[in-house]
């Protein structure tokens, strides 16, 4: 802990020279996110009314870092590799969130009630830049879909667990 500190204050004394008129805690982030890549679907996680679990829950999936089927046996695990929810092929992030068709007929539910078209898309990035695309914006639609966006992928997650 203490070695961390003291790797922390060199960081910090690396920084370029620090605007005393403004939030030194903020210009330390602000460096410290420099040369970080930004994430696209932002959108999808700023502003979002869902529950915090929820909203955890997809922030995991949006990063690939939910342990799905394939996760897990790629650590050498020796487990079931069909999906739980449709037992017609392998769970990975994709085919859950994707290309299950026990998923795809509860999103042709939900967009009904929401007045949206389903997406034709079969892959993750597909799926992905179809949800961006329905969350930007400060739109009523635009923040309802992120919330169901959100608890829809808890709700899948969840389900999957049980
Ligand atoms: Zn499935």
């Amino acid at each position: 802990m203490i070695r961390k500190i003291l790797e922390a204050r060199t960081v910090i004394s690396q920084f370029p020279i620090i605007n005393p008129e403004k939030s030194v805690i903020k210009q330390l982030y602000n460096n410290m996110l420099q040369g970080k890549p930004k994430v696209h679907w932002k959108c999808l996680m700023y502003m979002n009314a869902a529950r915090p679990k929820s909203k955890f829950t997809t922030w995991v999936q949006l990063h690939g870092k939910l342990l799905t089927i394939d996760r897990l046996s790629k650590w050498g695990l020796d487990v079931e590799k069909t999906c739980c929810l449709c037992q017609l092929q392998e769970e990975s992030r994709e085919h859950l969130f994707v290309q299950c068709t026990y998923v795809r007929r509860l999103w042709v539910r939900i967009l009904r009630w929401m007045n949206k078209q389903m997406y034709n898309g079969t892959t993750w990035e597909q799926h992905l830049q179809w949800t961006i695309s329905n969350a930007k914006g400060k739109s009523k639609e635009a923040q309802l879909f992120k919330v169901m966006y959100a608890e829809i992928t808890y709700g899948i997650w969840n389900e999957r667990n049980q």
